[in-house]
């Protein structure tokens, strides 16, 4: 008997995984990583750079970092109307403020 199974019986090496350029969504899956918001990513490689200290990443005070403006998971350029749009996407969610004591 024949079955399917979701786990690749051989796995690609980073290299492999890395050659997919730009990557696409199969192989980001692939590497481990689920869907999320460019917002979310930029959040977690904050808490990832400040040893996953909320607090520290809103202390943070590498202002010439690209990431910096973006650090508590909220686009600071957007306007009102794409703001409600993000509310709206993030209800239901962790926010920012939630996990690192609420916004100044
Ligand atoms: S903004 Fe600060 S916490 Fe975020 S990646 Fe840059 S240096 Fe690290």
């Amino acid at each position: 008997m024949i079955t399917t199974s979701s786990v690749d019986p051989h796995p690609k090496s980073r290299t492999e995984l890395a050659a997919t350029w730009p990557p696409t969504a199969a192989v980001s899956r692939e590497a481990g990583h689920e869907p999320q918001s460019p917002l979310r990513a930029i959040r977690a490689k904050c808490l990832d750079c400040s040893c996953y200290q909320a607090s520290e990443v809103r202390l943070c005070e590498a202002i010439k970092c690209p990431l910096w403006p973006f650090r508590a998971g909220r686009h600071p350029w957007w306007g009102e109307r794409e703001k409600a749009c993000q509310t709206l996407a993030d209800s239901g969610r962790e926010t920012a403020s939630e996990s690192d004591g609420g916004a100044p």
